[in-house]
């Protein structure tokens, strides 16, 4: 866990909160304005926790850091870290390449070299690097790059794997694109990986905190069996799906681990899906669609809609796409009513508008689409079989159930794509689910229709994708209480930040 911290009793005080779960820090000096100003009380610290492991790094900032010395003051500071007890001394190579050997001898007398190499920009020439690295005789090689790919990934665990018996090595990519690799690059044979205390306090793009590391991916947890699924679109990074996976992989006991996979392009996801390789994958925007022709079947269901939400890779490597949508809006109705003969109005003719319209018209519902603009909603119309309807008509028609599949209400928006006068309905059933009640379930709860929240569509249908890739029964109640903690926390966020404003 690197710490950091601007003043050096806040810096050890941190440290001193954090070891009863954490044996293994790293004290980042150069945040310090004066680091040598931190050493005795590091010392101190030491002394006092035989069992705690530290390393010192005192980073120059023209290689990323923040210390603005010269190479000579900076190895006179990682000496007397060193004499303070700290184990692990990091040392850039562009600084170790400026040191005579014997001054570099002598920091490794008392603790270990961590030699470090770190590209802000891409992940390239990473035996080229080792090659120039191994010159200079170390402990640690430390080789960071920065994904711009999810493959950047791939590049950094193949690294790993193929040089990992000659020499100890650290490997992982920066970026939020290179989040996976802080899970999978200890699996590939990095000796160990970075996390943050806190997400305001990262020392490097897209670090996670180790409470993250920990307790949502279990990272003490994961070996060369462990399965890797993951949600895939562009972007990813607001994505509950991990929190909720990772939730219901735990409780059930799977060895498997879900990761945010912000894919740039389709290409690169693919490579990713066979080389990591990737167990299940969950689609989102922007490439549901797309998806489709690159998979090696699809069941009728999926073809029907047109969209795909569930990459199953099976033994063979084959890959089989499904949609679960349609599950995330029958299964909470079924609870509810009788679908067959129900009569039901579908706002919207995009990608979840077309789930809801085939799963109902499948179980015999009687279909309505109310679309912005006409055309897709013809088509649909056509495809399903299901009728349109006019906004004009609206104040005078009405439904069993009406169907948000619009984004409109979203965030922070107080719109509703109904008047109230047009809201005849038993039941309003809105699939956004951020915030957790728009102003369309307002309006329809004020005319005495029953709500189904976007919340239970977005847990059915993850229960959905669960039971596909593990065959298990889903642990329907934990993934609820899971996301409806992580929602009460973003509205919390979100009106502590507006408070600020
Ligand atoms: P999509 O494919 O982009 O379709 C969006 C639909 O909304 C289109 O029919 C579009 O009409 C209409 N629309 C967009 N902006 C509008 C506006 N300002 N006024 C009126 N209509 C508007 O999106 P999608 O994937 O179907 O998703 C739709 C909604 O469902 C999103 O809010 C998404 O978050 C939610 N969703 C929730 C879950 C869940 O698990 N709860 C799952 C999937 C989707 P045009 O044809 O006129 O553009």
């Amino acid at each position: 866990m690197a710490i950091t911290d601007s003043d050096p009793t806040a810096l050890v005080d941190k440290a001193e909160t954090l070891i009863r779960d954490n044996t293994f820090l790293e004290f980042r000096l150069d945040y310090l304005p004066r680091p040598a100003l931190a050493l005795p009380k590091i010392k101190q610290l030491m002394e006092y926790n035989p069992h705690l492991m530290a390393i010192a790094t005192c980073r120059r900032a023209s290689n990323g850091g923040k210390f603005q010395g010269s190479v000579a003051s900076q190895l006179d500071i990682l000496g007397k870290a060193s004499a303070s007890g700290c184990q692990l001394l990091d040392i850039e190579l562009q600084s170790a390449s400026k040191c005579k050997p014997e001054q570099l001898q002598r920091l490794r007398g008392r603790s270990a070299v961590i030699l470090s190499y770190h590209d802000f920009h891409a992940t390239r020439n990473l035996e080229g690097t080792l090659e120039k690295m191994a010159d200079i005789p170390a402990d640690f090689y430390k080789i960071v790059g920065t994904a711009t790919t999810l493959y950047d990934n791939v590049t950094m665990m193949k690294f790993l794997e193929q040089n990992g018996d000659r020499r100890s090595l650290i490997g992982l990519c920066m970026g939020e694109q290179g989040i996976i690799s802080r899970l999978l690059a200890v699996r590939a044979g990095s000796a160990f990986t970075f996390a943050s205390v806190s997400p305001d306090e990262k020392t490097a793009p897209g670090q996670m905190t180790a409470q993250e590391l920990r307790s949502t991916y279990r990272i003490d947890q994961v070996d060369a069996a462990t399965r890797v699924y993951g949600v895939a679109g562009d972007p990813v990074a607001h994505s509950l799906s991990p929190a909720i996976m990772n939730a219901a992989l735990r409780r059930e006991n799977v060895n498997g681990v879900y990761l945010p996979l912000h894919a740039k392009t389709l290409k690169d996801l693919l490579s990713c899906v066979r080389d990591i390789p990737i167990h299940g994958l969950s689609i989102t925007m922007p490439y549901k669609e797309a998806v489709l022709k690159h998979l090696d079947n699809t069941d009728s269901h999926t073809t029907k809609i047109g969209a795909c939400n569930t990459v199953v890779r099976a033994q063979d490597g084959k890959l089989y796409g499904f949609n679960t949508d349609a599950a995330g809006i029958v299964c909470p109705l079924e609870q509810r009513i009788t679908i067959e003969k129900s009569k039901i109005l579908v706002l919207g003719a995009g990608g979840a508008a077309r789930a809801a319209v085939f799963g109902l018209k499948e179980r015999g519902a009687e279909v309505y689409i109310l679309n912005r603009t006409a055309g897709p909603a013809q088509k649909l119309s056509h495809q399903a079989r299901a009728r349109i309807a006019k906004r004009a008509d609206m104040k005078k028609l009405s439904f069993d159930v009406i169907i948000n599949a619009t984004p409109v209400g979203m965030g922070t928006s107080r719109e509703s794509p109904l008047k109230e006068n047009e809201i005849n309905t038993k039941i309003l059933f809105e699939m956004i689910y951020d915030p957790a009640e728009t102003q369309l379930m307002k309006l329809a709860k004020e005319r005495g229709a029953e709500v189904i929240p976007g919340i239970e569509m977005f847990v059915h249908q993850a229960a959905r994708q669960f039971e596909i890739w593990t065959g298990k029964p889903a642990p329907w109640g934990d993934m609820m209480r899971v996301v409806t903690v992580a929602l009460q926390e973003r509205a919390l966020a979100r009106h502590a930040k507006d408070g600020k404003k």
